[in-house]
């Protein structure tokens, strides 16, 4: 057998320790020399043969647990000592022990030492604390985003819930109004006791205004159950924004007037052409001028203005009535939302028109804006993209 160092244990002079390489690793033997005939010649021996990984694993996990109680993986090192020499060592040791344990009662001199190659204890200890600190702090901010997004649904779903039922109180009184003021006068022009043709007219107008906010509250009504279900998609063709708001206010200019309203109309000329759908602006315009009407309290005045503005057509419906408060300005756009003032609640409404005009500005890829100051008026302008190709209409 060839050792590749056999020195005298201390405290025997013939107790020897030696290790040699062989296939399945490192083998270490302790042994006692019966024959030698030099000090590295030896004829018979007796002892113990080891093989290090027994050593370095077996004999020595304790000494990793302590070494490592974080369970890192960074590379254990471990070294054999023997009354304080080191005897072995594994590759990247650095004779700095972490911890170290005594291998008595069998090898009573003996002790293994264990460390990690580059890092310490404390180190490690550390990055493991800062790494379950972020796991925790991730998994509560993960709980907490969680909780935060199933009550803003709940508080969504309750205050949905809440403006449907009001919506459908809403709009059967709406629908009730007009359907009563209609009966009444009708079936008075019908008995023949009022025969002043001044009177007659009155009643007539009445019948004609009701009956028309009627059609308007049902027609929103469809148009937005329309909309909404995705059944019919909004057709866009190359269309002329100026003409649909003239046509819109020419419509209503009589009955306007016969309110007391005075509409002024200013549309720019050579306007180019925008995509859109006639019917849905039609829709859309005539929602805000509805409003602007609603809600103009005494101060009758309206303003429509369609211009040009970079590469944009926008129609700006102006009146000085009651305004929007500024924190109500967001919501009013969403459907069934009323703002709950005492004046807009003195007027009819279901809280649809808006978020029809939204839904079909959205569909022409424009924008709705507002500008609104409680007590003084609003603005809402419909700003729509102009057709590609830019052309005014003949
Ligand atoms: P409705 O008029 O049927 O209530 P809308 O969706 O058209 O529903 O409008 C939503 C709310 O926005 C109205 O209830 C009202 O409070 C406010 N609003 C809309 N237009 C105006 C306006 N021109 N001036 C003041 N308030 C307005």
């Amino acid at each position: 057998m060839a050792f590749s160092t056999a020195q005298p244990v201390p405290g025997s002079s013939e107790l020897r320790i030696s290790q040699s390489a062989t296939a399945e690793g490192t083998r270490i033997y302790l042994f006692r020399v019966l024959s030698a005939t030099g000090p590295q010649d030896i004829r018979r021996f007796a002892g113990v043969r080891f093989s290090s990984s027994y050593i370095l694993h077996a004999l020595t996990r304790s000494v990793t647990k302590a070494a490592n109680p974080a369970g890192s993986d960074t590379k254990p090192v471990f070294a054999v000592f023997e009354g304080g020499r080191q005897i072995l060592a594994t590759a990247g040791w650095s004779g700095r022990a972490e911890s170290r344990r005594s291998l008595a009662p069998w090898l009573p001199r003996w002790e293994v030492a264990g460390a990690y190659s580059g890092a310490t204890v404390e180190g490690i200890a550390r990055g493991q604390f800062r790494r379950d600190l972020l796991i925790s702090l991730l998994a509560l901010a993960a709980l907490g985003l969680a909780a935060f997004a199933t009550f803003t649904m709940a508080t969504r779903e309750t205050r949905l819930a809440r403006m449907k039922s009001a919506f459908v109180s809403n709009v059967s009184h709406e629908m009730k109004t007009p359907l009563a003021l209609i009966s009444m006068y009708a079936e008075t022009l019908e008995s023949g006791k009022v025969s002043a043709p001044e009177k007659v007219r009155d009643y007539y107008r009445i019948i004609l205004r009701e009956s028309r906010k009627l059609a308007g509250m049902v027609e929103n009504v469809l148009d937005f159950a329309r909309l909404e279900s995705g059944n019919a998609p909004i057709q866009l063709e190359p269309i002329d924004l100026g003409g649909i708001a003239a046509e819109v206010v020419r419509n209503c200019d009589e009955r306007l007037r016969l309110e007391g309203f005075r509409v002024s109309l200013d549309i720019e000329p050579e306007l180019p052409l925008i995509d859109g759908n006639h019917q849905a602006l039609s829709q859309a315009l005539l929602n805000l001028l509805d409003n602007a009407v609603k809600y103009s309290a005494s101060a009758k005045e309206i303003g429509v203005a369609v211009r040009r503005a970079g590469g944009s057509v926008v129609v700006e419906i102006t009146d000085q009535g009651i305004g929007i408060d500024p924190s109500e300005q967001q919501r009013i756009f969403e459907q069934f939302y009323r703002v709950g003032d005492p004046m807009t609640q003195r007027v009819r409404g279901a809280g649809l028109g808006l978020a029809l005009v939204r839904y079909i500005v959205t569909a022409h890829r424009g924008r709705l804006e507002l500008r609104s100051t409680p007590g003084k008026g609003s603005a809402f302008s419909v700003v729509l993209p102009a057709h590609a190709a830019g052309a005014s209409p003949s």
